[in-house]
């Protein structure tokens, strides 16, 4: 497949994006963002001339207060001026956070803006993703969920079926309460098995409520689960939804932390369904939505993996060859991991497909 002859990609960039400090022992570590352009350039993406660096503006207070309560921002401002407090247990607080989350959730929409106006065809932030943080609070590393304040973006420029592909191997709890009644927005998340991996949310059975009834979809997989079984869900699964939906514009979060070397999580994809998937959205993105998706990377927590997966979507994007090491996960989908896949897979479409007419 090869869609990107016509594409122009932004890549959302600013020196004060490291600006961040949730210390160095947090998976989220000082230098990410910076380690992830010097990459890029290293690998050429930045020579080429259909990408452009877009600057990032900070979140519009209007749409912060669309994605916040005053309560946790007048919170997220304290900490911001004293340095003292946590957002959460596992999300602390520093110096200047206001600041610094106000610009990394500001980069994804500047992406959707620079994509709206007609300058870029896709755009891709590396500080985008933060899809723990719900209206009232944030928490999983997460301060202000830009994905919700993308998808308001796109809604005042009139949009009415907004997809969020998300493949972070962890559950996308927050945005899916945001929008889980609301069928202008269709969230599929595939992610791993709920019961034992954090946010213990994501359930096949929560398929949205009210008119937004079919639209949240939630397929996890067990410990172990790799590139065949996921490729199988996917397939089974995806297309058929884009399919039905017609997404007019795709928010795709390409589930870096899913790889085999990251052990924050337990599935073992190599880049080559990373790939596999880019491609299959980027495609969707053009023949539905006139090419328009962002792409907000999401988690990925160990550097090697982390570098690869980004190197992977930026080639599926920009047609730039790019290819990552050979890789050998340690284990191969077994009798058992396929028998659970298949019956999840079964399950989802047995609840959501009937419900949309599909
Ligand atoms: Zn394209
Ligand atoms: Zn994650």
């Amino acid at each position: 497949m090869s869609f990107s002859r016509n594409c122009d990609i932004g890549f959302l960039w600013s020196e004060l994006f490291e600006t961040f400090d949730f210390g160095r022992k947090h998976p989220i570590q000082p230098g990410r963002f910076q380690m992830l352009h010097d990459f890029i350039e290293e690998n050429g993406f930045l020579d080429q001339s259909n990408v452009r660096i877009i600057k990032p503006e900070l979140l519009p207070e209007g749409l912060l207060r669309k994605t916040h309560a005053a309560d946790y921002i007048a919170k997220i401002q304290e900490i911001s001026d004293t340095g003292i407090g946590d957002i959460d247990i596992d999300t602390p607080g520093f110096k200047n956070i206001y600041f610094n989350s106000r610009l990394t959730s500001g980069a994804s929409v500047s992406g959707i803006n620079a994509v709206m106006s007609g300058d870029i065809t896709h755009f891709i932030s590396p500080t985008g993703g933060f899809h723990h943080a719900t209206f009232e609070k944030g928490g999983g590393f997460c301060i202000i969920n830009d994905v919700a304040a993308s998808v308001f973006a796109l809604k005042e420029f009139g949009l009415n079926r907004i997809l969020i592909a998300d493949f972070d191997v962890h559950h996308g709890n927050g945005t899916q309460r945001y929008f889980y009644d609301d069928p202008g927005v269709m969230q599929i998340s595939f992610h791993e098995d709920p019961e034992w991996m954090f946010p213990h949310d994501g359930f096949i059975k929560d398929i949205g409520s009210g008119r937004g009834e079919g639209y949240n979809i939630n397929m996890h997989f067990p410990m172990d689960a790799g590139d065949s079984v996921y490729r199988y869900a996917y397939d089974k699964l995806v297309p058929p939804l884009i399919e039905f939906y017609k997404p007019e514009f795709i928010v795709f979060i390409p589930g870096f932390d899913a790889h085999y070397k990251d052990r924050l999580a337990h599935l073992t994809l190599t880049t080559d369904m990373i790939r596999y998937v880019s491609e299959s959205i980027h495609e969707a993105a053009h023949i539905h939505s006139s090419g328009r998706m962002g792409v907000l990377t999401g988690g990925g927590y160990t550097q090697a993996s982390l570098k690869w997966g980004f190197g992977t979507v930026m080639s599926v994007l920009t047609g730039h060859p790019y290819e990552p090491p050979v890789q050998t996960p340690p284990f191969i989908d077994d009798e058992e991991t396929w028998n659970t896949v298949r019956s999840n897979v079964q399950e989802v479409r047995n609840l959501v497909f009937p419900v949309l007419g599909i």
